[in-house]
């Protein structure tokens, strides 16, 4: 056992997320020892810049100090609590009152979970306990769109509409239906316009709860903009044209914000980039940079009293986790939006991300580039293999995961989903750091070239 690197014991006894397990990795996968700034250190010492922020996640870069002094803060004081049974925290409360302050809409009420996924699944039971408390037992499907991701349980991964989170689960769920993403590149009509494009899909909407039944159909989930599905942009007018329909038939808008949150767009929030006003916002990743799990939900008056009348008659509302709201992470959110406000990071991610936007665009003439797309701090560069000499060489994915690798050679850590890279490095990124992306990326492009040029 001693001669076993830690690559090698990975590989024998780690089942890793998101992963073909019967891989033939050559090298092990990559193990990630420590981090500072922006950048992360494998154990060979090797430094990467984390163009990912992890999983979109960590806001304020690996190695911020207050993070930690909070945590330490909060578990010599009070290591655990739970919001139980009349019982509370301070932590959760700060937060609370933060987060339902700050909302861009009025919200009533914070509730906790540990993840995004169990934040989303916690949103789809409170619509159905909802739906009951109304007398509108009908009233249980939900509707998202393809490409959508709003993570991984059994209810959050049928909400999601991407066929790899489906496919061998026997998911999704009866009663979860999925609309066309709105990425107009892909599924435009030659000569569509944004607008006209926006027009259609909020018709296919009403055609789905018409045909459906208006009074079967409690909720639309929507990420302002789509992340895992490659981020995917709306088109102009979209969101003002989703709302008008779910207004005309009372069905309400829960905001996944777990990756736009938080200054990702270039606002607080992705509801304010594009006038979203959500019955249900879903808040984790930057909430606490990710250095410990936790997620939010908040919820406006119309979604909450009805529960709460069926709670009371009930004599409680029979949903809650252990670690929901846990007062060291709740400490780290309440700490990590402190530091936000204090450093105006929102406004700086604004501008840094209007930087990476203009640096990515200049590699949309490559050969290999598809199409360059994002908004604030989060980008992708979709490749195709179509102006290649053999495109039916490279079949979906591996363009993508190839340039992945040499990048990750050139000391940048992106994301391939499919054939797009993802950008959406930590909101504390400057110039420098973005054009040091930016070229990494071009020599990786022109090595893929050079590969698959015989
Ligand atoms: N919602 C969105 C928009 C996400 O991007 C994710 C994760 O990437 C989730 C939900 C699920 O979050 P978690 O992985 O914490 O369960």
């Amino acid at each position: 056992d001693d001669i076993m690197t830690p690559e090698m014991r990975d590989a024998r006894y780690v089942m890793h997320p998101l992963t073909d397990a019967r891989a033939n990795l050559q090298s092990g996968p990559l193990i990630i020892d420590r981090g500072e700034g922006i950048h992360v250190y494998d154990l060979a010492g090797n430094r990467y810049i984390e163009a990912m922020a992890g999983l979109w996640s960590v806001g304020l870069g690996f190695s911020e100090p207050r993070l930690v002094a909070a945590a330490t803060r909060q578990m010599e004081r009070l290591p655990y609590y739970h919001p139980f049974s009349q019982k509370g925290h301070g932590p959760m409360v700060d937060l609370a009152e933060r987060l339902v302050t700050m909302a861009p809409v009025p919200m009533s009420k914070a509730f906790f979970t540990n993840s995004g996924s169990e934040a989303n699944d916690t949103v789809i039971k409170m619509l159905w306990y909802r739906a009951n408390a109304l007398g509108q037992t009908q009233r249980k499907k939900i509707i998202s769109r393809q490409r959508a991701y709003h993570g991984i349980t059994i209810a959050a991964a049928s909400l999601t509409g991407i066929p790899a989170n489906h496919t061998g689960f026997d998911l999704p769920l009866p009663g979860f239906l999925h609309l066309t993403a709105p990425h107009y590149r892909r599924f435009a009509r030659p000569g569509e316009s944004e607008e006209d494009f926006a027009t259609r899909l909020a018709a296919e909407l009403e055609e789905l709860i018409l045909r459906e039944g208006p009074e079967t159909i409690a909720a639309f989930f929507g990420e302002p903009v789509m992340g895992a599905g490659g981020v995917i942009v709306p088109p102009r007018t979209y969101w003002e044209k989703i709302q008008a329909i779910l207004e005309r038939y009372e069905i309400l808008l829960v905001a996944d914000e777990v990756i736009c949150g938080f200054g990702r767009t270039g606002r607080m929030f992705g509801c304010e980039t594009y006038g979203i006003r959500p019955d249900v916002m879903v808040l984790s990743k930057q909430l606490s940079s990710s250095y410990l799990p936790i997620s939010a939900i908040l919820l406006n008056g119309r979604m909450f009293e009805p529960i709460a009348d069926l709670t009371h008659t009930i004599g409680t509302f029979g949903h809650g986790f252990t670690g929901g709201g846990h007062p060291v992470a709740a400490a780290v959110a309440v700490e990590t939006l402190r530091i936000i406000d204090e450093r105006d990071l929102v406004a700086r991610a604004a501008e840094a991300g209007a930087w990476m936007q203009e640096r990515l665009a200049t590699l949309a003439d490559h050969r290999l580039v598809d199409e360059v797309r994002g908004v604030g701090l989060m980008a992708a560069v979709e490749l195709t293999p179509a102006r290649l000499a053999d495109p039916a060489a490279w079949p979906t994915g591996a363009l993508g995961r190839r340039a992945a690798q040499l990048l990750q050679q050139q000391g940048v850590i992106s994301r391939a989903m499919g054939d797009t890279l993802a950008f959406c490095p930590p909101m504390i990124i400057d110039r420098e750091g973005i054009d040091a992306i930016v070229a990494a990326l071009r020599t990786t492009l022109d090595l893929c070239l050079k590969e698959a040029t015989p």
